[in-house]
């Protein structure tokens, strides 16, 4: 463990910055294709689906569920010390997408694959807020 005392901040750069302003107002956004539907995480500039560059920001439901996940007992520096052990997993969002977040308000020991989680938001800076996931407590 490193003495760091500073978590890593994603750095917003042109072709994030829309996402992670959006993360600022606790919104989840991901990239939808206009010509063939396709939901894509994270940003890029053109479909994986169908190569076409007509990508558009769209409000994601926030909802999925744990494909697979790992528990983490050893900070990768100081900054993080406190908050060990916690669980990183792959999440399939409702919309098709897969995104690699942090699993919070489950105790290690709980989180199970076909989980169902949903979005929720850590003010990590005045600039930066990310994206982590619970457990989903409503049924819709
Ligand atoms: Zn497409």
């Amino acid at each position: 463990m490193t003495g760091q005392s500073e978590k890593f901040l994603p750095q917003p750069r042109p072709g994030t910055e829309t996402y992670w302003n959006a993360c600022r107002q606790h919104e989840l956004l991901i990239q939808r294709c206009s010509e063939c539907g396709t939901h894509q995480f994270y940003p890029r500039i053109f479909c994986t689906s169908c190569s076409s560059k007509a990508v558009d920001w769209v409000s994601a439901s926030g909802h999925g569920k744990v494909l697979t996940w790992t528990v983490v007992r050893r900070a990768v520096s100081g900054a993080y010390a406190a908050d060990v052990p916690y669980i990183i997993a792959l999440i399939e969002l409702q919309e098709g997408p897969v995104m690699m977040s942090k699993v919070s308000s489950c105790e290690p020991e709980s989180v199970c694959a076909g989980m169902a989680v949903e979005v929720s938001f850590e003010d990590w800076s005045e600039q930066v807020s990310m994206p982590v996931f619970v457990p989903t407590t409503s049924k819709d």
